[in-house]
């Protein structure tokens, strides 16, 4: 009835203002809340940040009973309950870390009804002894957290999260909520078939993270063009630096320092003690730059990060969606910045073709690769560009690279022609596969030692290119291989045609490119042009 409805919003607010300390509910966290505790199953979309835990943190201590929460990410559920106690939330946790003293424990605490809140491995679920405790306690809700683990071609799989739809025929009056940050289309159809969750209502919260300002920038000198970055708009500001490797974590921590900035690494090379002492300080302090790989930020809510920098292609736009998204949580101008070049490509594509898994995983890493180039290259928003990878869509924002400063596209057949040739007598001639140097170097008319060594220079398209200059040719060899019309291969990134690329060389395919940027695009904010 509309009084239980009632009742239910009040007691849910009271709780988070008791209990979390906050004054209002964000975004669809109402709806779902009183969705929840009124006995409704729900599956949940927020990005990372939006606020997922309390969907059902709080419907777990208002219904009767205990809420029992699946996740995989165990390494985190130590530091999830300890600050739900902080908060006096009696929350426990059952995983494999633990020794049997400790499991006993929590056992014993979930029978005799002592907890609000029981955070589980998935794995745990296999074992009949976890169910047979559960079914010796009452159970108010169960949370499947970062349910895209469900979703077999997802790069995260789970396996023990397939057997999750059975929780709904041994309880089927408990409600259930589903949570993900990380849902394409195609992957939350997954999710609701897989967990049986067909009368759970649907929550999407927007994807879009207004205050963030996105710009991808083609990388010369990654360390300098950084430098400049953080230098030019954000003097003194908190932020994270991302690196692929520990090496490039290591120099360019050591190059921000050289160069006054306040930084530190952190990566999974280091000792613990060193990388739990960087974390703090980041959390800690004001104005200090995180340099990292992907091992940092799990976790990690620091309200004003200023910027995420990434001086490597990350391997996917949920990735990147994910890492940039830590800029800028407290909703003030934040801005995404990524470096990228030709380097990131070739290496990228190698690590794919080593990579271990069958054809169909090579298959799925490529086409998220792909689609982090199409984001990279495309002369549209990129706000529209990355919520449409989510499905969701939206008008141009005003406050990307592309908005502030349209880039400009010219008509690159004759070039892409050109350098599609070159590889072809290469390959036809000499019966050899070069690099993108070599190629730009031969189109450029170059003598080089290499050139020479080779004969290069008594090809018939040697000079053929002098029009253009070598980082205009680096960004017309980055983009065909973004639009597939040239591929790379091997351990020293060779370049080879694709089947597309004979529509080029024949004149059937005309090739627009986006032009190389003369100057960085520089914040709107910061009043330069
Ligand atoms: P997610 O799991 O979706 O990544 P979290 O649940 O960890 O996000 O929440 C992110 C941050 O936002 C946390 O610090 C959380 O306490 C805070 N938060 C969530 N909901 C609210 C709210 N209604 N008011 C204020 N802060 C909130
Ligand atoms: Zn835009």
């Amino acid at each position: 009835s509309p009084g239980d409805d009632h009742q239910t919003a009040d007691e849910a607010l009271r709780v988070l203002g008791r209990v979390f300390g906050y004054d209002s509910f964000r975004g669809p966290q109402r709806e779902i809340i009183e969705h929840v505790v009124g006995g409704g199953d729900a599956l949940v979309l927020m990005p990372t940040g939006g606020g997922k835990s309390l969907c059902y943190q709080i419907p777990a201590l208002v219904r009767q009973g205990v809420g029992v929460v699946i996740s995989p990410l165990i390494a985190l559920m130590q530091d999830q309950v300890d600050a739900l106690r902080a908060l006096g939330v009696r929350a426990g946790f059952l995983n494999s870390t633990q020794d049997l003293d400790e499991r006993r424990l929590v056992e014993a605490e979930f029978a005799a009804g002592e907890l609000d809140l029981l955070y589980l491995a998935p794995e745990r679920l296999r074992v009949e002894s976890t169910l047979q405790l559960l079914q010796r306690g009452s159970i108010s809700l169960f949370a499947i957290d970062e349910a895209h683990c469900v979703a077999q071609w997802g790069h995260d799989f789970r396996p023990d999260y397939l057997q999750l739809s059975t929780l709904h025929e041994r309880w089927p009056d408990v409600p259930r909520i589903a949570l993900t940050a990380t849902a394409t289309p195609t992957t939350h159809a997954e999710i609701a078939a897989r967990l049986n969750l067909n009368d759970a209502r649907h929550f999407v919260a927007s994807f879009d993270r207004p205050n963030i300002q996105y710009r991808i920038v083609p990388k010369s000198e990654p360390k300098r063009q950084l430098l400049e970055l953080l230098r030019g708009e954000h003097p003194g500001d908190a932020g994270i630096v991302y690196c692929l490797s520990r090496a490039s974590v290591e120099k360019t921590a050591a190059f921000l320092v050289e160069n006054g900035i306040d930084a530190v690494p952190y990566h999974a090379g280091l000792d613990a003690r060193t990388r739990a002492e960087n974390q703090s300080r980041f959390l800690r302090e004001d104005g200090l730059v995180v340099v990292a790989t992907i091992a940092f930020g799990m976790g990690i809510d620091k309200p004003d990060v200023r910027f995420v920098a990434h001086l490597d292609l990350p391997k996917s736009v949920e990735g990147y969606y994910q890492e940039t998204g830590r800029a800028g949580r407290d909703g003030l101008p934040s801005t995404a910045w990524l470096a990228y070049g030709l380097q990131d490509v070739v290496q990228q594509r190698k690590m794919i073709d080593g990579s271990e898994g069958d054809a169909e995983h090579r298959r799925r890493l490529a086409a998220h690769l792909d689609a982090m180039l199409a984001l990279c290259e495309t002369v549209e928003c990129r706000r529209v560009g990355l919520l449409a990878y989510f499905g969701q869509e939206s008008a141009p924002c005003g406050n990307c690279d592309t908005c502030l400063t349209p880039p400009k596209s010219w008509d690159g057949t004759i070039a892409a022609q050109k350098l599609l040739s070159t590889v072809v007598r290469l390959k036809r001639e000499r019966n050899q596969k070069f690099g993108a140097g070599q190629i730009i170097d031969i189109l450029l008319g170059r003598k080089t030692a290499k050139v020479i060594q080779f004969d290069h220079d008594a090809l018939s398209v040697f000079g053929i290119g002098a029009e253009l200059n070598e980082s205009q040719w680096r960004g017309v060899v980055r983009q065909l291989l973004a639009q597939g019309l040239l591929a790379v291969e091997g351990d020293y990134g060779t370049l080879v045609l694709t089947d597309a690329s004979a529509d080029v060389l024949g004149g059937r395919r005309e090739v627009p490119l986006r032009s190389e940027p003369e100057r960085p695009v520089r914040a709107a904010r910061a009043g330069t042009s």
